[in-house]
């Protein structure tokens, strides 16, 4: 079963909502002149919350052929927590996707593998695909080796998760993230490769062939392809270079 690539724009706290505006219309138009938005990628859009809102109107009106998706959401469905957002909100605003997991979510906010498991399951509950983020840092992969801290924290989050789930996984390594230090495509491949192995073991062969594992970590237009011949490498979750319009065109443009 053939994989359609994904390539994921994680926009972090980065372009309000009428910057998006004009960020969402110009990457669009740029796809459109190299015509490229034939379905081969998957594009999607990570804005922050105060943008969905924005976005979804305009994807909506103009017909734009890009997922949407937020960057977190609350492990309740609605009720007294101050600050938080529901699943059921961002489904309501045709959200198809949450990033769960996000390095700088574990590290800024002190979310455990316990938090992000609960989290993949409010996702399933509202119907949205949790992009699960998994990845060790330096000190981690000098200690353990390269495979060892996204297996496990991969391992709690698919725990309870139905087999026939649809959701991706992305690997981003801490130390590539932000950092311009990009992993090579054999790291990356050998990671991508050991987290299918646990999707196979805890979901069965099926969702470990269908399922989409994400290389993210300082991708850019001109790094994207190397990692995208790899055979377990199905897309890419960008930051930094997901915010530049002609950049992140570019990198969806990898053939
Ligand atoms: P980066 O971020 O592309 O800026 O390294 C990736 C991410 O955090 O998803």
């Amino acid at each position: 079963m053939a994989r359609t690539p994904l390539i994921a724009g994680n926009w972090k706290m980065n372009l309000d909502h009428l910057q998006a505006v004009a960020f969402v219309q110009k990457l669009h138009w740029t796809l459109k002149d190299a015509g490229h938005e034939d379905g081969s990628v998957e594009v999607a859009v990570f804005p922050p919350f105060t943008d969905i809102r924005t976005v979804q109107t305009l994807i909506d009106a103009d017909k734009i052929p890009f997922a949407l998706g937020a960057q977190d959401l609350s492990t309740k469905d609605a009720g007294a927590y101050t600050g938080e957002i529901s699943g059921a909100f961002l489904k309501k605003l045709d959200c198809g996707y949450v990033i769960i997991g996000h390095s700088e979510r574990r590290d800024y906010h002190g979310e455990t593998d316990e938090i992000v498991a609960a989290k993949v399951q409010a996702a399933l509950k509202h119907g949205l695909v949790p992009v699960i983020c998994v990845g060790e840092t330096l000190e981690q992969r000098e200690e353990s080796g390269p495979t060892a801290v996204s297996v496990a924290q991969l391992t709690v989050a698919l725990e309870g998760v139905p087999a026939d789930a649809e959701f991706v996984v992305a690997y981003e390594p801490v130390w590539a993230i932000g950092t311009g230090q990009v992993a090579s495509p054999e790291q990356a491949q050998e990671v991508c490769a050991a987290l299918r192995a646990v999707i196979a073991d805890t979901l069965g062969a099926d969702a470990a062939e269908r399922t989409r594992v994400l290389y993210g970590g300082s991708v850019k237009s001109g790094n994207i392809a190397s990692f995208m011949r790899e055979p377990d490498v199905d897309g890419a979750l960008v930051g930094g270079a997901s915010l530049v319009a002609e950049e992140f065109a570019a990198i969806i443009r990898y053939q």
